[in-house]
């Protein structure tokens, strides 16, 4: 049976979000994922709230997005969170820490972004986001795409979502049996639903706009 996770949700432990964990876990119950990854940046704080609120039927898996000295990358299934260093680095920590490692949005030159170093680094991950909702441009999620198959490397989707209506935009559409990490390393994954979401950076925009206002 083919299992549908988000895997890249953030919440209001992101500076960027202010989706409380409850939000978080309603949206994902309403979109009818089977799991989702909490992918906040840099920091876990928010994975254990989102497990003790979410309904049996959704599969909460830790995760951080981390900032490299290069792009964003995910970190699937580790409980701390990885050093903001070098991706080389970081995705050896995340291996270490019985994790799975995945380049984020790799290729969206809008945001943080790879351009040194890239054949070591597909050397080294696991797989790659082909489909993230939030990247304005389509040619940025055809390029990490096209990556991955020049590769051989799986490709994941995330909504990337920051706002509650984004959750499930994009997904992983997981096949075989076990868990979203063994999937992941065997290649079992595709990922589907809408790349290219502008109104997600228009919320964001106004989301700062009113903090800034309210400080
Ligand atoms: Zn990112
Ligand atoms: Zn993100």
């Amino acid at each position: 049976m083919t299992r549908q996770y988000d895997l890249q949700v953030h919440t209001d432990a992101s500076p960027c979000s202010s989706t409380p964990a409850k939000r978080v876990v309603a949206a994902a119950t309403a979109a009818g994922l089977d799991g989702i990854v909490v992918t906040d940046h840099d920091t876990v704080a928010n994975v254990a709230a989102v497990r003790e609120l979410a309904p049996a039927t959704v599969d909460v898996v830790s995760g951080v997005e981390v900032t490299t000295t290069q792009g964003h990358l995910l970190a699937l299934g580790v409980e701390d969170a990885p050093p903001m260093a070098d991706p080389l680095d970081v995705i050896d920590w995340v291996h270490d820490h019985g994790g799975v490692a995945v380049l984020s949005h790799p290729f969206d030159t809008l945001r943080q972004w790879y351009d040194t170093d890239l054949p070591a680094i597909a050397r080294a991950v696991d797989a790659v986001e082909g489909i993230n909702s939030r990247c304005v441009l389509p040619q940025f999620n055809r390029r990490a795409r096209s990556f991955a198959v020049a590769h051989g490397l799986p490709t994941t989707g995330g909504s990337d979502a920051h706002f509650p209506m984004e959750v499930g935009r994009a997904y992983t559409e997981v096949e075989g049996e076990g868990g979203l990490l063994d999937a992941i390393r065997r290649g079992d994954v595709r990922p589907a639903g809408r790349g290219g979401y502008l109104s997600g950076h228009a919320a964001t925009k106004a989301h700062q706009f009113r903090t800034a206002l309210s400080r």
